[in-house]
């Protein structure tokens, strides 16, 4: 029998017009290779913390095998307060405002969902994680990108946000400690923001993943400034300062309407985040103190590393104050970041991202992750100079 061909596709617009994740198709090609040093995975290299894995075994030794609360246990709710409240001086109500998601992934798609009509701009400095801008036209939105400069410190620039907004724009997505630059957002900065913010009337979108991953310098937390909280998501996580990936586990604060909203899609579409991960991390939060400051300890000593060993290659790299990443600009070596990443990668066994994969701004430059051992940073260190020896 003859078979009809056909070009209709069964995929909505909307999905049909995502792109993949630059970082997806890169970590596709370094899965077929032997012998790669990956300075691409944004993820811990730490095993999360014992008393954390054994709070997750005793939890389901205990029977915690059922849904929890839609927003998450109270126990973990009132924990995640305590903890913002106790380093930031911003309080929520944890009955009121909080919701324990699946990841801070999760998390910031509850937030665009509940917040965007067809239409409304979003405002997304970049370079910046990728999943901004997906979950922005996910939920019908338009993502507006805000390219920030090396020569700037990849800094947030106020007047450059500023020029972006136009009658259609409805919120600022803020990602501080930056992923991939590593750049720190500066107090006078945000308040700068957040005027804007109070100005136009719009809702600001605050990732602060890496709140904990800072060196030398201070994590701002957004609502914390004056007159923000009203207008502020807050989204965070554990994967990264608990080296928790894997448990799934992130959370949203927002003043009660907005929370309630975002709670009505969590609990139609995940019902509630996994019970033996939540009791983990309300472990990570009661009990991992000394764990967080050793890590944060050993990444800085890594970043330093990094960082001074791209500059001596000639790979001109701005000093990066949080999160795990340096962002060298690459163009020294005459290529573009995506040429440089495929030959580096080929030829010399290193994988970095390139750093158009983060959105504009990028180009010129690698994402390399400095969350793996010190000792594979220096072998990617000797390796990187043969190749930049190479070129001549
Ligand atoms: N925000 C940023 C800035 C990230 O880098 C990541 C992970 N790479 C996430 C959110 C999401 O992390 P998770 O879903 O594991 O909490």
């Amino acid at each position: 029998m003859e078979t009809t061909q056909t070009s209709k596709s069964y995929l909505s617009t909307r999905v049909a017009n995502l792109k993949p994740s630059g970082i997806r198709k890169f970590f596709d090609i370094v899965a077929t290779m032997k012998d790669v040093i990956s300075l691409g995975i944004g993820e811990p290299d730490f095993t999360t913390p014992l008393p954390i894995l054994e709070a997750g075994v005793r939890s389901l030794h205990a029977g915690e095998t059922h849904y929890t609360s839609n927003s998450g246990k109270i126990e973990l709710r009132k924990a995640l307060t305590q903890k913002w409240e106790n380093l930031y001086g911003v309080s929520y109500h944890p009955e009121k405002e909080v919701l324990i998601s699946v990841g801070g992934s999760e998390a910031l798609y509850l937030a665009c969902t509940a917040i965007l009509n067809p239409g409304d701009e979003v405002i997304i400095p970049t370079p910046c994680f990728v999943a901004y801008q997906s979950e922005v036209l996910l939920a019908g939105g338009v993502p507006v990108e805000v390219p920030l400069k090396a020569e700037d410190n990849f800094d947030l620039k106020p007047a450059a946000i500023a020029a972006a907004i136009t009658p259609r724009t409805k919120a600022i997505l803020l990602g501080f400690p930056n992923n991939p630059t590593g750049a720190v957002a500066s107090r006078e900065t945000l308040i700068e923001i957040g005027k804007l913010a109070e100005k136009h009337d719009l809702i600001v979108m605050s990732d602060e993943i890496y709140d904990r991953l800072v060196y030398g310098v201070k994590h701002v937390c957004f609502p914390s400034l004056p007159g923000m909280r009203e207008r502020t998501i807050l989204l965070g996580g554990f994967s990264k300062d608990y080296a928790m990936t894997g448990w799934r586990i992130g959370f949203a604060c927002a003043p009660e309407e907005i929370l309630t909203g975002m709670l009505r899609v969590h609990q139609y579409t995940i019902m509630s985040a996994p019970t033996t991960a939540q009791d983990a991390a309300t472990e990570a939060l009661l009990k991992a103190e000394t764990y967080v400051q050793d890590m944060v300890h050993e990444y800085d000593r890594r970043r330093q590393l990094i960082v001074s060993g791209f500059n001596q290659l000639g790979l001109k790299t701005v000093e990066p104050h949080g999160a795990f990443y340096a962002f060298p600009n690459v163009s020294i070596s005459g290529m573009d970041e995506d040429t440089f990443a495929n030959r580096l990668l080929s030829e010399e066994r290193v994988a970095m991202v390139p750093g158009t994969a983060f959105g504009a701004g990028g180009e010129g430059y690698c994402r390399a992750s400095y969350a793996t051992a010190y000792e594979k940073i220096e072998q990617a260190l000797e390796r990187m100079e043969k190749f930049m020896r190479r070129l001549g």
